[in-house]
């Protein structure tokens, strides 16, 4: 595990159960849950349930059956929102913040997944 990982985060807790979350989608090893504040109609967090800190612990440190896992819960995601470009979907968007310019919030990795409706231009 990093050494800064916290497992008193709130989504360590969720993963725990010991706070509720409102579950999208899950798999062995990753879970899906509304975020509890949407900044879009659609605004989804996927996790890993093992403890990586950020992005950058998960992408060097998780297994590649946890990475594979990981990317196509998130297709999934999106194909089940309608979100995906195509003939029902009209796209989306996928973000992860890390650390302390990334403006990470809680200190256990996690990708946003924001669509629903045209999004505005975000550079930074
Ligand atoms: P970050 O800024 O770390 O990328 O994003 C953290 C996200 O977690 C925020 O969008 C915030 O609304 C969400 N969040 C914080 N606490 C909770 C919680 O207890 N439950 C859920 N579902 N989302 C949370």
């Amino acid at each position: 595990m990093h050494p800064a990982y916290d497992d008193q985060n709130i989504f360590a807790k969720i993963l725990r159960g010991e706070i509720p979350n409102d579950t999208v989608m899950e798999s062995e090893h990753t879970l899906a849950f509304n975020d509890i504040a949407p900044q879009a109609p659609v605004h989804v967090l996927v996790i890993p349930r093992k403890p990586y800190l950020d992005q950058d612990d998960f992408f060097a440190h998780a297994s590649a059956e946890e990475i594979v896992d990981f990317a196509r819960l998130v297709a999934e995601i999106c194909k089940q929102k309608n979100l995906s470009p195509g003939a029902e979907g009209s796209g989306y968007r996928t973000i992860t913040n890390a650390g302390k310019d990334g403006i990470q919030e809680v200190p256990h990795y996690h990708l946003h997944i924001l669509g629903g409706r045209r999004l505005g231009r975000m550079l930074a």
